[in-house]
């Protein structure tokens, strides 16, 4: 089945049903950059793609970075002096700083107070921090909770390790018709939130299932990574052959209530960003789009000077952009199903255009070739609509040059892609064109 009829025939209920079933799963998983947190979100993502796993032991250097130590929680919590747990890591992951070294010390509230963390403009919710590269440890509690707080003195244990282990990630490969690549990259390392990144985890898990049941031009490699460090050594394992990916997209924050939001690769122009602003622009949702800038996710590595990929990003609302982000908010009630299988959608809808984003050449070109000797040309008095296609076939053999794809002509002329791919397929079919290769 080519791709264009399984978006055609895409069962919205049937989806949104599994998206909601995998944020479900995934959401409670104390999630790091390292650690069995990111290797069960792996595990679970493993019954929708078949990623294969990757551990890149501590210390590896990968461009001007290092590897770090792997981190693991079993428990953690603070317990007032009458032995009651007044914070439990069990009841919220974000309780506790991720990366935090281990703890066990009695100490005053004034002692305590130093390492707590609270967010006072939204006093019933937990803020989630890290300390990634300082030795340190903390926990994080509404602020409601902290002006509870009463002078005694607190037991406060954090059974965590930080040692040489491994950074993990996960990789999938979906081998097209040619070996050029489309790259889809998403984060994996933030604990119980649900739009940045549970969202996006569900997307590419859907996303990659689609792209395995239907045959495919390109070749897709979905990569589910750590933040910053993990694209950093993906990128630094596979410097070799960055050169096969022709496309990317990095994905989160998909399922919240906020406008689509594409943010350009730093070429700015590139076919990704050609095809995903078109896709937004036929989507019939609002959306917004933004240039490259060298702040957000991981398009900052895959746009870093040296590797300029033609990677943007396509998600909803910009991280930092909406109150809930980094907090316990960001919860399950807080993204939809049907705003990540809309998101998911166009997702689809960008592989779509992608995969039969040809460019062709008119082999009658010395005037218009007789359409109605072939059969393409009503000249009858017609619907509308054939009037369309009439048009679609005079705009594809007008600028089939060799220098225009169909997305060119699509936008140039006003006609949808579709009507314009319909009209380059019986052009070819009654070989007044062939297919330009490079
Ligand atoms: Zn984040």
């Amino acid at each position: 089945m080519k791709i264009d009829e399984s978006v055609d025939n895409i069962n919205r209920k049937a989806l949104e049903k599994e998206i909601s079933l995998l944020m479900q799963k995934l959401y409670p998983i104390c999630r790091s950059i390292t650690g069995n947190g990111f290797r069960e979100t792996v595990r679970i993502l493993q019954e929708y793609i078949s990623l294969s796993v990757h551990e890149i032991p501590t210390g590896t250097k990968v461009f001007d970075w290092e590897v770090p130590k792997e981190w693991n929680i079993r428990d953690a919590y603070i317990k007032n002096s009458k032995g009651v747990k007044i914070v439990d890591f069990k009841e919220n992951n974000l309780h506790v700083m991720s990366y935090s070294v281990p703890v066990r010390a009695k100490m005053s509230l004034e002692e305590l107070q130093k390492n707590l963390f609270t967010l006072p403009d939204y006093p019933d919710w937990i803020p989630y921090k890290t300390s990634y590269y300082n030795e340190t440890w903390g926990f994080c509690i509404s602020y409601n909770q902290f002006k509870s707080l009463t002078d005694d003195i607190y037991d406060v244990c954090i059974d965590s390790t930080i040692e040489n282990g491994c950074l993990t990630y996960g990789e999938y490969y979906c081998k097209g018709e040619t070996s050029d690549e489309i790259l889809i990259s998403c984060h994996a390392c933030h604990p119980s939130l649900c739009n940045d990144n549970v969202s996006g985890l569900s997307l590419v898990a859907l996303l990659g299932k689609i792209l395995q049941s239907v045959s495919l031009r390109y070749s897709y490699r979905i990569i589910i990574i750590p933040g910053t460090i993990g694209s950093i050594t993906w990128l630094a394992k596979n410097q070799l052959s960055l050169a096969r990916i022709k496309h990317g997209l990095v994905v989160n924050n998909v399922g919240d209530n906020g406008e689509l939001t594409y943010k350009r690769s730093r070429i700015g122009d590139a076919e990704i960003d050609k095809v995903t602003e078109h896709v937004l622009r036929n989507s019939g949702l609002s959306f917004n789009i933004v240039d490259f800038s060298p702040y957000g996710y991981d398009e900052r590595q895959y746009c870093s000077p040296g590797i300029n990929l033609p990677v943007g990003s396509l998600q909803r609302t910009p991280h930092g952009q909406y109150p809930e982000y980094h907090t316990s908010a960001d919860n399950l009630d807080f993204v939809l199903p049907e705003n990540v299988f809309d998101s998911l959608l166009q997702y689809l809808n960008v592989c779509k255009i992608l995969e039969n984003n040809k460019r062709y050449i008119n082999e009658k070109p010395y005037c218009e070739p007789q359409l109605g000797s072939r059969g393409l040309y009503d000249t009858s008095a017609a619907p509308s609509s054939v009037v369309v296609d009439k048009m679609a076939l005079l705009w594809v053999l007008n600028l089939s040059d060799g220098t225009h794809s169909l997305l060119d002509i699509s936008e140039r002329s006003g006609i949808k892609f579709d009507l314009i791919k319909t009209a380059s397929d019986a052009l070819m079919q009654k070989e007044l064109l062939s297919e330009y290769i490079d």
